[in-house]
């Protein structure tokens, strides 16, 4: 399976499990197609969070805090150069996010509403089916029909961001939303006439048309683009984030911002960056992933859409067992926590250890 840039043959993940004297534990499992944080987390995070003084990482009411435990991973660490070290503390603050909201019986989303505030929170999201890696042509119909049957309304498949893409698109076209993604991998001698050639389709989006920390790239294409511009899925910073609203010339009434709390130093810096970008709507937010973590962090925060692998039957696809998607939406169930425990073939590599 792979998608413009990469194979994901030896893709490897990280799961993170914080145990407590309590008998509850917070988990977190890693966003799919980035490699695992094992090293990092051994040998500069968790020891800092196992270091820190317990009461540094509880709130007021004496309850975990899960940005505290990624402040204090973060113990003596430069700012700048981001590199892969916001996913790894992203799994620590993520764990503890699954901690907190257990102790307190809360499903993440109500969790994490009040805490920050949000004021249109639900348990009921939209979502998408992301699929179409290059495997075989013959499949990449029934694999869109398959997930428009599941219940997705609107269906993302990769591109390869050459001038065959239009073959690719037009046999998909008229079944419903469709949205593409590049990866990064346009040519730009082809630019012009490959956004031309989208005009036809009325695209959902197209995403990552740009090398991802190419914004005077990034600016130009949102130019030439028929369609909302969706990036920065490989953005794992404020700083980029703040980095790509100055320069990259997207448009906060079209564009589509995929920054991944889980990758981005977890929940509290996602935070800081809706705030950066204070003059969005909140529904401008698709956080990349597919994973559940994301799921609640679009309740919680009142994002626009969640991504999703359409497979159920993999650990990282679908979501909890028995949740169906209807007409382009999720009702994620009431469990304390992720709800880790009720998706079996994931929560069986997370106790795996
Ligand atoms: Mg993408």
């Amino acid at each position: 399976m792979r998608n413009a840039a990469i194979a994901f043959d030896a893709m490897s993940a990280s799961a993170v499990a914080l145990f407590t004297d309590q008998g509850v534990t917070g988990y977190a499992f890693d966003s799919i197609g980035r490699y695992g944080k094992g090293a990092l987390l051994r040998e500069r995070f968790f020891p800092r969070l196992l270091a820190a003084p317990p009461d540094s990482l509880l709130d007021r009411h004496g309850v975990i805090d899960p940005p505290a435990c990624a402040r204090a991973a973060m113990a003596n660490e430069k700012p700048g150069g981001h590199g892969e070290r916001p996913g790894a503390v992203g799994l620590i603050e993520a764990a503890a996010w699954d901690l907190r909201a257990k102790i307190e019986r809360l499903p993440l989303w109500r969790s994490l509403a009040d805490y920050y505030g949000t004021r249109d929170a639900g348990a009921t999201i939209r979502v998408y089916a992301s699929c179409g890696h290059f495997r075989d042509d013959r499949l990449l119909a029934d694999e869109v029909a398959r997930a428009r049957d599941a219940g997705y309304a609107c269906v993302k498949i990769k591109v390869a961001g050459t001038l065959e893409d239009r073959e690719r698109i037009v046999a998909l076209a008229g079944g419903g939303p469709l949205a593409i993604d590049v990866n990064g991998a346009l040519a730009p001698q082809i630019a012009q006439r490959w956004f031309a050639a989208m005009a036809e389709f009325r695209l959902a989006w197209i995403e990552e048309p740009a090398p991802p920390l190419d914004y005077e790239l990034t600016r130009r294409y949102a130019e030439l683009t028929p369609a909302p511009l969706a990036t920065g899925e490989n953005l794992f910073s404020y700083d980029d984030a703040r980095n790509l609203l100055r320069y990259g010339g997207l448009r906060r009434e079209r564009d589509l911002l995929q920054f991944d709390p889980l990758l981005s130093y977890g929940v509290a810096e996602y935070v800081r960056i809706l705030e950066l970008c204070a003059g969005w709507a909140r529904r401008q937010f698709l956080p990349h992933a597919g994973h559940l973590f994301a799921a609640h962090c679009v309740a919680g925060l009142g994002l626009g859409m969640a991504e999703a692998a359409p497979e159920a039957t993999l650990p990282y696809g679908g979501y909890w067992d028995g949740v169906r998607v209807q007409d382009g939406c999720v009702k994620i169930p009431d469990l304390p926590g992720v709800g880790y425990e009720a998706k079996a073939n994931l929560f069986a590599l997370l106790e795996h250890r």
